[in-house]
């Protein structure tokens, strides 16, 4: 008795499943609808000619340093950047402060090399090469000789500074080129002032996934807790700590 009510029960689950499964795939019945109608045509994506080697800055790229001298860059305090430039490389000098671009950008895709001396084996943690690459002049990427050198995790090379560790640690032994490939969305702010949307953030480190669209939580800051102030475009900014690090290749594309 029990075998039958089974069947009885089974056999038109079966068969209504089978119909509506082919209803769900073919929601325009029978003949299925032409792949033309899920294509899409326009607008184009405008061309872009890559760079000629990895890193390389490509067509559409705005060159943030001509490897020359520093047109296009200030100090933070508003005066001459006085940072050198060497072999087609910008270096940290000793009280220069920090510098930052005369531009000023939102939503970017940056690509940024830099590069810390052997340093001697005494310059431990934050003090190893410490420097950073700012965005809009408020959101720390932290530069650091973190290849083997323990300090707070969210304070290596990679991190959000003080707010989000590097997924893992992609660091070159110094005295290696390092590169940063970064996707920045810039926070969204009410008329009021209030948050609409924070800055969002994906760090490669020398092409390692880092940071994985990562939600700052507000400026990056040594001792304070973060907390957004509404900001429109912001240049971007380079940490001096006197150590000598060097930048170079450093290029954005706007978004
Ligand atoms: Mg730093």
């Amino acid at each position: 008795m029990k075998k039958v009510t089974l069947l009885f029960v089974l056999l038109p689950v079966t068969v209504l499943s089978e119909a509506a499964l082919a209803q769900a795939t073919y929601p325009g019945g029978n003949p299925p609808p032409k792949p033309e109608l899920t294509e899409i045509w326009s607008p184009v994506p405008p061309k872009v000619e890559p760079g000629k080697g990895l890193g390389d800055a490509p067509s559409d790229a705005i060159m943030l340093f001509n490897g020359k001298d520093l047109s296009g860059w200030e100090s933070v305090n508003g005066g001459p950047a006085e940072w050198a430039v060497e072999n087609g490389e910008l270096v940290d000098q000793p009280k220069a402060g920090h510098i930052q671009t005369k531009q000023k950008f939102g939503d970017i895709q940056l690509h940024v090399e830099w590069m810390i001396p052997v340093l001697p084996p005494e310059r431990k943690g934050q003090d190893r090469g410490n420097s950073g690459v700012f965005l809009q002049g408020l959101y720390e990427v932290q530069v650091l000789d973190s290849y083997d050198n323990p300090t707070y995790v969210n304070g290596e090379a990679g991190a959000i500074y003080k707010q989000s560790a590097p997924l893992v640690n992609a660091l070159k032994p110094a005295p290696g080129w390092q590169a940063y490939d970064i996707v920045y969305y810039a926070p969204r702010f009410y008329n009021d002032g209030t948050l609409a949307e924070p800055a969002r953030i994906t760090v490669f480190l020398n092409g390692i996934l880092v940071q994985n669209n990562f939600a700052i939580t507000g400026p990056t800051d040594y001792r304070m807790l973060p907390a957004y102030k509404a900001h429109g475009d912001g240049p971007l900014m380079l940490q001096a700590h006197n150590n000598a690090v060097r930048y170079r290749n450093l290029w954005v594309r706007k978004l």
